[in-house]
C-alpha cells in the first residue's frame, strides 16, 4: 500500500524532527493532501493509525486538509475547481486548454509538540 509508505517516512522526518528540538512527543499534526495527489486520505489515517505506535506520535491526532482539484483555464479566464480526481476540461467552458493550480499537495501544514 502506497499510502503506508508515505506515512512510515512522514513518521520518520516528525520524530526526527521532534528530537533534533528536544521534544518527546508529538500532539498532532495537519497534512495536506490534494485530490489529484493519487493518495487517498482514508488510507493515510488507516495507516497512521496502525503506525504511530511506539513512536513519538504514540497519541498525535492526525488532521487532513482536502485541497480539491483546480487550475485556470485559458480560454475563459476563470478558476475552476472540480469534485473528481483529474480534469480533462475546464468545467465552465469545455476548452481543453487551462493550467492547474492546486491539488497535487502533500505537505505536513503543522506540527503540534510536546
Ligand atoms: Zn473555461
Amino acid at each position: 500500500m502506497h499510502e503506508a509508505s508515505i506515512v512510515l517516512s512522514l513518521l520518520d522526518t516528525l520524530s526526527d524532527r521532534c528530537r533534533q528540538e528536544g521534544y518527546r512527543s508529538i500532539e498532532s499534526v495537519r497534512l495536506r493532501i490534494g485530490m489529484a495527489s493519487g493518495i487517498l486520505p482514508e488510507a493515510v489515517t488507516f495507516a497512521f493509525e496502525a503506525a504511530k505506535h511506539d513512536t513519538l506520535a504514540e497519541n498525535a491526532e492526525l488532521v487532513l486538509d482536502i485541497v480539491p482539484l483546480g487550475g485556470f483555464c485559458n480560454s475563459c479566464r476563470n478558476d475552476f475547481e472540480v469534485s473528481e480526481t483529474y480534469v480533462l476540461n475546464c468545467p465552465l467552458c469545455g476548452s481543453d486548454s487551462f493550467t492547474i493550480r492546486k491539488g497535487y499537495e502533500l505537505d505536513i501544514v503543522e506540527m503540534e509538540v510536546n
